[in-house]
């Protein structure tokens, strides 16, 4: 079906060849980039040094050749051109709703794909990133969840989706780099950035992938964006969500420190066994405690409750009343989100009517309680919540290797 306002992709991408051997520096601490410098040969103060420029050119300026580093000394950036990348995520499709969302399928080195939204707003502009391809939990009202997980992304990957956003939002400063001391004359730019006026203002970890999976790479990522010397967003404008990886929970509030949302999406364990499967392990009792117990929550830093509205499911008044029960007893600083359910090709679920979800959000406001109900976005576009699926399969060994193979022969 042809929807009103669809437009066709108007990107179509071609697999990057620009990596090699190289090594790409995208995704790597500071720390490790210092490292990597010197195991190439640089000795520990000039690696320190190179360091710091480089990460500032990446993040700071969103620059992808060494060419363009014009603080670091002509004759070296062949050196760095040699050994390591700046790479970028390799656009497969763009597509735009009639609503101004923006989705991008995007494509890893090793060719799997995931998606990433942008949802510009009057006060915002948020950047919806993956964290898997797939996922391994099938909530059953969730495209995604229709995906076996193929693989977790990485850090550089994950930070990539942001780097790529700002790069196609064309929200790079302009500017002279005025700290350093041995600028060169090409550097002919003129204007000066400012923080303010920003397009890309938040962050959700709510793409493809269950972000607590991925521990170790969702962290690594989100310390490269809220680095102050780069990126520089702030932990309050990025929101982690989780289907409820009880165990991972307040790792993610003491090392991450972001905002945390939940999809919780049932308050009666017979139907979050049903629609949220993981239920089965930590339970809607477990779950709150790890919320109450969240660092750093408190009333000016609300834990988010994510609820999809799905028709005779779990959007009775007596839901609603026992959500608010449940938040009460658990002394919660918590909004609601109320999401009416994203429809995609065989669900097997429809959304709440209009007058439920009113209904629904009702009660819970009443209570005292922010129970705001999401308009969907991008749902033309299948970018809204839960319609993000790609076409990755889990490869065997020797498909990967073949794939690998046939890369390195194109490179020649
Ligand atoms: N895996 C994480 C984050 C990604 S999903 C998680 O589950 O929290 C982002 C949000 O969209 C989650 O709350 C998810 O439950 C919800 N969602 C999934 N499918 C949906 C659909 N079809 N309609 C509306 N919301 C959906
Ligand atoms: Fe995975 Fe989240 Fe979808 Fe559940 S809702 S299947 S956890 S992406």
């Amino acid at each position: 079906m042809q929807i009103p306002g669809h437009i066709d992709p108007v990107i179509t991408g071609t697999v990057s060849l620009r990596g090699g051997n190289r090594i790409d520096l995208v995704g790597l601490s500071r720390d490790a980039i210092r490292a990597t410098l010197e195991e190439a040969g640089l000795d520990v103060k000039a690696a320190k040094l190179r360091a710091k420029q480089i990460w500032h050119w990446i993040y700071h300026r969103g620059v992808t050749e060494f060419d363009e580093m014009t603080d670091i000394a002509k004759s070296m950036r062949p050196w760095l051109t040699d050994r390591f990348i700046v790479g970028r995520p390799t656009v497969v499709t763009a597509q735009v709703s009639n609503d101004g969302t923006r989705k991008w399928l995007l494509s890893a080195s090793d060719g799997q794909e995931y998606e990433m939204v942008f949802i510009p707003d009057a006060d915002r502009g948020t950047l919806c990133i993956s964290s898997q391809v797939g996922c391994t939990l099938n909530c059953r009202f969730c495209h995604t969840g229709t995906m076996k997980l193929v693989r977790n992304l990485t850090a550089g990957e994950i930070v990539g989706q942001v780097l790529l956003a700002r790069d196609a939002l064309g929200e790079w400063p302009k500017g002279t780099m005025a700290s350093t001391a041995d600028l060169d004359d090409e550097d002919d730019e003129t204007g000066h950035y400012t923080a303010d006026g920003r397009i890309l203002t938040n962050i959700v970890l709510m793409g493809m992938g269950e972000p607590l999976y991925n521990f170790d790479e969702v962290k690594g990522a989100m310390k490269i964006v809220m680095d102050g010397d780069g990126l520089a967003l702030s932990r309050r404008r990025i929101t982690l969500s989780t289907s409820g990886v009880v165990p991972m929970m307040a790792r993610a509030g003491d090392e991450i420190g972001v905002n945390l949302a939940v999809s919780l999406h049932a308050v009666t364990k017979e139907i979050r066994d049903e629609i949220v499967p993981l239920n089965r392990k930590y339970g809607i009792e477990d779950l709150l405690q790890a919320c109450a117990d969240y660092p750093g929550a408190n009333n000016a830093r609300r834990i988010t409750f994510e609820y999809v509205m799905l028709k005779d499911k779990n959007d009775s008044d007596e839901d609603a009343h026992e959500l608010v029960r449940l938040i009460k007893k658990y002394k919660l600083p918590a909004k609601v989100n109320l999401i009416p359910f994203n429809p995609w090709p065989g669900a097997n679920y429809e959304c709440s009517t209009p007058n439920r979800v009113r209904s629904f959000s009702n009660i819970v406001f009443a209570h005292g309680i922010s129970a705001p109900i999401r308009t969907p976005r991008g749902r033309d576009i299948m970018a809204a919540c839960g319609q993000l699926k790609s076409e990755s399969k889990k490869l065997s060994r020797a498909e990967l290797d073949r794939i690998a193979d046939e890369k390195q022969a194109a490179l020649g």
